[in-house]
């Protein structure tokens, strides 16, 4: 049976956005956002990429889009991209704030195909709004609403900080109430306005103590889920595809996909704010093929801190947007730094 691999791009279409919300890792750059026709030629170059992955590597490739913002739907195209990203044969999501859905919308989202549009909930309303602006829970509510009137797969994505963990049951609640039927939970990154909060981001034992809490959540009609890196440390169980140190799971940078902003600039992740080629300069498949961040990112004796002599790091890596965050903060930039928020490295050593 030939191996199977999905390869996403995350594409930040436009940073415009409604809202301004605390923890943002957007600075406000302004980036002249790509026309239509130039980003429908993209995906015809991407398609021919995997095509190419599929017959060199006799491998079953997939694509798929996160098509996100800034707010993708200020974008007046963002069903025309949706459909032809559809139309080649991409699975396509949609991350938005939620604000602009109403029943119209959802109904355009339905028809379009997409599998799942992923909409940040920050938590109880008060804490929702104090985060994202006043109202806008309320609003994001009803985007949840018109979603599941029109049978459209509804996300809600949770960033972790001492400002929500003790309302994580709360919040999945409220999740199902308004119709979502996943909620995944991640971590602050400390970076754009998120540096703002960086006394806000949870020490390893808290982090522990909420993974543990979503593992064991079970709320009728949702699924608590983590897609957190370092969750691998509370599993019980050693992971059946663990193979040493070629990484499989865990950290996406330099593994499963990449980001594209909206001028087409690619970077291993969004969080990881490092520009590594631009998708009109140079051909994707080159950046992904040669870039020396992305080599490294995969490269565990590059490693600098404990993850390079960590078993766990083939399905962890830590987040490496957020080790380089800190170690920026510390004045020492270094994107193989440690993660500090490491449950293992917690355990003090025998
Ligand atoms: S750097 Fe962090 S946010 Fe980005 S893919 Fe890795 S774990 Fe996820
Ligand atoms: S040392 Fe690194 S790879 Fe190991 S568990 Fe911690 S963050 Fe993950």
């Amino acid at each position: 049976m030939r191996q199977s691999y999905d390869y996403f791009i995350q594409w930040h279409l436009t940073d415009r956005c409604n809202l301004a919300c605390r923890h943002c890792y957007q600075q406000g750059v302004g980036y002249i956002e790509m026309p239509t026709g130039q980003i429908l030629s993209f995906m015809d170059d991407h398609r021919d990429m995997l095509d190419g992955w599929a017959s060199d590597y006799d491998l079953d490739v997939t694509g798929s889009y996160q098509f996100t913002g800034g707010e993708p739907l200020l974008r007046d195209d963002i069903f025309d991209i949706l459909d032809a990203a559809r139309a080649a044969n991409f699975k396509t999501f949609l991350m938005t704030n939620g604000t602009m859905i109403d029943a119209a919308v959802a109904e355009r989202l339905a028809h379009t195909g997409v599998e799942a549009v992923q909409i940040s909930l920050e938590g109880i309303p008060s804490t929702h709004d104090y985060i994202r602006g006043s109202g806008s829970f309320a609003r994001t509510a009803e985007g949840f609403r018109a979603l599941a009137e029109a049978d459209v797969d509804a996300t809600a994505n949770v960033t972790l900080s001492r400002k929500n963990v003790d309302q994580i049951e709360k919040v999945t609640r409220l999740a199902a109430e308004v119709g979502a039927k996943r909620i995944g939970f991640g971590r602050l990154v400390p970076e754009g306005r998120g540096l703002d909060m960086i006394n806000e981001m949870l020490s390893a034992d808290e982090l522990a103590e909420a993974f543990n809490l979503i593992k064991s959540l079970r709320v009728d009609g949702i699924a608590a889920i983590t897609r957190d890196p370092l969750s691998c440390s509370i599993n019980d169980d050693p992971d059946p595809y663990s193979c040493g140190s070629t990484a499989v799971a865990g950290c996406a940078a330099g593994l499963s996909g990449v980001t594209i902003l909206p001028d087409g600039t690619v970077m291993p992740c969004r969080r990881l704010n490092i520009a590594i080629g631009n998708i009109n300069e140079t051909p994707l498949r080159e950046i992904w093929a040669t870039n020396p961040i992305l080599e490294d990112l995969r490269d565990k004796s590059a490693y600098t801190g404990k993850c390079g002599d960590c078993d766990s790091w083939d399905v962890c890596r830590g987040c490496r947007a957020i080790a380089y965050a800190a170690s920026l903060t510390a004045g020492t930039p270094d994107y193989l730094s440690d993660d500090p928020q490491c449950l293992k490295a917690r355990i003090p050593t025998p």
